[in-house]
């Protein structure tokens, strides 16, 4: 089977012309740097299967960014068939310049002029023939995302011969000095010669690696460092050769995309328009009052509660699902269809089976367990369709660019916002993006802070405990809530990154350079994509590590030392209870500790869990909730009725919240626990695997300490309003206390400076 690496400047389309290639569905961002590692499919629809590598994006094929060296090795080493070059059409000249940089290998390279349908929509034009002639390699334009032109692009690699030799715009210039590395290098035998000749020339540090490179470079150019002189005359190449391809329309407006950009990156404005964006996805996908904000709010006044409308009770059970005396949002309404339809079939089978233990087993362990966070998945999809458009559209690059303008002095790059970003999806993509930060110090703080960023899994947390607190407190907005705790893992993740890359992780920010993609609208079948991708893991997640979960959690819970089963009245007595009892007085300064009463463990043993998998915390308390559903009356002298409420998870948080008598603070406090702690399993592989050797112990400590003083924080702060001043005395010290470091050693390195200039 032929194989053809795609290659070619990040953001170009090199993902979605993948996708389209081999009918994968691997992540396109609207964002320079998604794809970091190489990825592999097949071309079936001609004659032969062709197989197609998509690589790392990269501006040059120096050595400069791990994703440079992986492509640069791939097709040196590799030996694919043939490259397929992406040239961004509307971007012709800077992506030109990686053409000409690959035309100097010995590969065949076919280059696939992209987003055609764009330079077509701005009136412009690319003449693919005479950019074909002029670069002697076939030119097809194409538009992977409309998906034109591809047959003609993969018959005519697939037609290419075998064999090319590299050639160079150079020639003219260098021509000499190139000629002699490359005959050094065709007497050794080296693959692609003409490619390291110029590489030498350049002195580029992989280059200088190899035997006898200095002598060589040295009889052929001398002490004179060539690289500059090199890429100048790429583009003078470029500008005088190849830009006559493209033929502008004439008129120089301003695009639409720097008239959005005017607003929407504007110096003071772009920040508090990024909250308010960000709350409204909130408001639409948890608010149970969806009318409350702005002029609507007097609409949603003196609505009548749904018992007082005197509806039968089939209608009443409909009704429910859109409007309580409010209207709810269309996330809660998604979560209400789901919901009823679960509670529904828990009845049903809890009834159906006369066992006690079976049936305890099956509905409360098994199913409660499940449901509580399956019931979630519609709200958990709705969130990330939300922060999918937002990065689709090319929103989530420019606030990476308006943060950099913030956090750049103090040793935090935009660059670095993007993997955190993603964090919102799953820590692990998040953390191997994470390759793209050339400072390793940078890397490994951002490593460490992208769990703050609360992923898909700790949504039912959130949504949960925060639904739970308006029921059962009858106070808050659970929106209200679940924003503010993503805007605390936010401001946590920042403030971590900023002590750490002033004390421990010290070092250069490198600068952050970013190509703005242009707007556009997001795409639908992306979209759906990227649901589809969300709804399989997470349903395979539920029905393996949290389906063995929730039986183990029930059959500990149900049993005593010496393996009796327990009726659900004795489950204080349970093998769970008394491990959970151990660990419980730790959490004691966070609230959910030793002064919560008889069900209190529950708490500990769901934080301890969800190191496993972060949906085991509220699966947790479906399972034990559902058993204190089924103990009704006896639960706090709470009747079962009020429980028996209507929402599973949020249920089975009442049900504990019922059971224990626990704080808002506490509570609160346990939801950014558990947001800021350790990660789940596979986050915590992932972490280990890319951070440098040794680092991660500390990395977890790092998690420890967060979570600890976070949660602390949250929950005296919460009960007793003034300890604020002692928190941010505490802070103040702490700042002053990095800041004062930080001048003292500043002014002793310049004593010793002037000292060394004196003795010189
Ligand atoms: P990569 O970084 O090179 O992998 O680029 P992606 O495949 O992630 O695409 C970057 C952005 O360009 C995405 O928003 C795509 O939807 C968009 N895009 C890709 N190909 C085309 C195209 O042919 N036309 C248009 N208009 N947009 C495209
Ligand atoms: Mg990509």
């Amino acid at each position: 089977m032929k194989t053809f690496a795609l290659c070619g400047n990040p953001n170009c389309g090199k993902t979605t012309l993948f996708n389209a290639l081999t009918g994968a569905t691997a992540h396109v961002g609207n964002w320079p740097g998604v794809t970091v590692d190489k990825r592999e499919g097949v071309y079936k629809k001609s004659g032969e299967n062709i197989a197609i590598i998509d690589l790392p994006g990269i501006y040059s094929l120096s050595p400069y960014t791990p994703e440079e060296v992986i492509s640069r090795n791939y097709i040196l080493d590799e030996n694919p068939y043939g490259v397929i070059n992406i040239v961004d059409a509307t971007n012709l000249e800077r992506n030109l310049y990686l053409t000409t940089q690959l035309l100097e290998m010995d590969v065949p390279v076919i280059v696939a002029l992209n987003m055609m349908d764009e330079v077509e929509k701005a009136g412009d034009k690319v003449d693919a023939k005479t950019l074909e002639e002029r670069l002697g390699v076939p030119v097809v334009a194409v538009s992977a995302l409309k998906g034109t032109g591809i047959k003609d692009l993969m018959a005519r690699a697939a037609a290419l011969p075998a064999k090319r030799s590299g050639n160079s715009v150079l020639e003219e210039d260098f021509g000499d000095k190139l000629r002699k590395v490359r005959e050094h290098y065709e007497a050794e035998e080296v693959a692609s010669p003409l490619f390291h000749a110029v590489k030498l020339l350049e002195r580029d540090e992989l280059e200088l690696k190899r035997k006898n490179a200095a002598a060589v470079l040295e009889q052929a150019a001398g002490e004179e460092d060539l690289e500059a002189a090199i890429a100048d005359a790429r583009y003078k190449y470029i500008s005088a050769n190849l830009s006559v391809a493209k033929t502008k329309n004439g008129k120089e407006t301003l695009t639409k995309s720097d008239k959005i950009d005017k607003v929407l990156t504007h110096r003071v404005w772009a920040i508090p328009i990024f909250l308010v964006i960000m709350f409204a996805i909130f408001h639409v996908t948890f608010s149970e009052d969806f009318l409350y904000i702005g002029a609507w709010a007097s609409l949603g006044k003196g609505l009548p509660a749904l018992d007082d409308l005197n509806l039968s009770e089939g209608m009443a059970t409909f009704v429910g699902i859109f409007y309580d005396g409010a209207v709810f949002s269309p996330g809660v309404i998604l979560f209400n269809i789901f919901d009823t339809l679960f509670g529904t079939i828990m009845d049903a089978v809890g009834g159906a089976i006369p066992t006690e233990w079976l049936s305890g087993l099956v509905a409360d362990g098994v199913l409660g367990g499940l449901f509580a966070v399956l019931g979630f998945l519609p709200q958990i999809l709705m969130l990330f369709m939300w922060f999918s458009l937002l990065e689709d559209s090319g929103y989530m690059a420019r606030i990476a660019f308006v943060l950099d303008r913030i956090f750049r002095r103090f040793g935090l790059s935009g660059r670095a916002f993007l993997p955190m970003i993603m964090g919102f999806g799953c820590s692990v993509p998040a953390m191997i993006n994470t390759r793209t930060l050339a400072d390793e110090k940078e890397r490994t703080a951002t490593v460490r802070v992208i769990p703050f960023f609360s992923c898909g899994a700790k949504l039912p947390i959130l949504t949960a405990i925060a639904g739970g607190v308006v029921q059962y407190f009858g106070v808050g907005h659970a929106d209200l809530i679940t924003y503010a705790m993503y805007l605390l893992g936010i401001v946590a993740a920042i403030v971590s990154v900023l002590l750490m890359r002033n004390t421990t992780l010290k070092g250069e920010t490198p600068p952050f350079i970013m190509e703005l993609p242009t707007y556009h609208w997001p795409r639908f079948k992306n979209l759906m994509l990227h649901l589809w991708d969300k709804t399989k893991h997470f349903v395979k997640k539920a029905f393996t590590i949290i389906f063995a979960s929730t039986v183990l959690i029930w059959l500990f819970s149900h049993l005593n030392w010496s393996w009796h089963y327990l009726p659900d009245e004795q489950m204080n007595e349970s093998i769970l209870a008394s491990v959970g009892k151990l660990v419980q007085p730790i959490f004691t300064p966070l609230g959910f500790g030793s002064q919560i009463g008889a069900y209190g463990w529950v708490f500990a043993v769901a934080a301890i869990i969800g190191l496993v998998a972060k949906e085991n915390v509220i699966s947790t308390f479906g399972t034990l909730g559902a058993c204190l559903i089924a103990l009704g009356a006896n639960v706090g002298g709470v009747t079962s009725d009020v429980l028996l409420a209507d929402e599973e998870g949020i249920t089975a948080t009442v049900a504990m919240i019922t059971a224990t008598g626990i704080s808002i603070p506490g509570l609160i406090a346990f939801i950014a626990f558990n947001m800021t702690t350790i990660p789940c399993f596979a986050a915590c592989a992932t972490a280990k695997g890319e951070l440098k050797k040794g680092t991660f112990k500390w990395t977890l400590l790092f998690w420890l300490a967060s979570s600890y003083v976070i949660g602390a924080a949250v929950y005296t702060i919460g009960s007793w309003w003034w300890t604020a001043f002692i928190w941010a005395a505490v802070v103040a010290a702490v700042t002053l206390l990095v800041v004062f470091r930080n001048l003292g050693k500043l002014k002793f390195r310049k004593r010793k400076s002037a000292r060394g200039e004196a003795n010189a």
